[in-house]
């Protein structure tokens, strides 16, 4: 149920996230107040991950998304919105596809995967990108820098090649916490038939 209830629609579920990093989370103390970075990371995590939801199933609810950056070393947003998609797929909501999101840039002249702080600021071009690889279909994709359309093209590629693999090690971890969860359960059976 949606709270406070004047926000709900009567139409569709509201989703709503929050990006937040640590005061800690950085080299440089950040403020813990929300920044103008943040809002709009949120905004864009949002929208990276509404295209997985059914909205239009569930009129009048809400879906709270906390996103809280605990170490920062590049690429938050497109953590934040892999660990996002997983969350709401391990709470039970009903999803079109998982989201899963990587981001390519380019360093030193070479388009590269997954760039970490250092490669982010000095590098000549971030390019983060979020997709639903069943689906085939890109939510999110943004562009901080200058590259030619060349290396766009294979920073995408690259960046879709790394959602890919991610995405087999998400399924993993579903599967994997329901394995454990079995396991538990036959475990428990044994005990209660001993
Ligand atoms: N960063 C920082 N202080 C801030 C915001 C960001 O040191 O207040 C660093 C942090 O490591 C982050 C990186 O800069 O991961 C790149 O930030 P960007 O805005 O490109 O977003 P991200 O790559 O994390 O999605």
């Amino acid at each position: 149920e949606m709270h406070p209830k004047h926000l709900a629609l009567a139409d569709r579920m509201v989703l709503r996230c929050r990006y937040h990093m640590a005061p800690f989370s950085v080299q440089e103390r950040k403020s813990p107040a929300p920044s103008r970075r943040e809002v709009e990371l949120s905004k864009v995590i949002r929208e990276a991950l509404e295209p997985a939801l059914f909205l239009e199933l569930y009129p009048r609810t809400g879906v709270d998304v906390f996103i809280e950056v605990l170490q920062a070393d590049g690429g938050t947003r497109c953590a934040s919105i892999t660990a996002a998609a997983l969350a709401i797929a391990d709470a039970g909501v009903p999803m079109r596809d998982l989201v899963v999101a990587c981001a390519a840039g380019k360093v030193d002249d070479k388009v590269v995967l997954d760039l970490h702080d250092e490669e982010d600021k000095l590098g000549a071009a971030d390019v983060p990108v979020a997709y639903m690889p069943s689906l085939d279909a890109i939510t999110l994709l943004q562009m901080d820098g200058i590259l030619t359309p060349n290396e766009f093209q294979q920073a995408v590629e690259i960046a879709m090649s790394g959602c890919k693999k991610i995405y087999e090690m998400q399924k993993e971890a579903l599967k994997t916490k329901y394995m454990v969860v079995k396991d538990i359960e036959e475990k428990e059976e044994e005990e209660v038939e001993e």
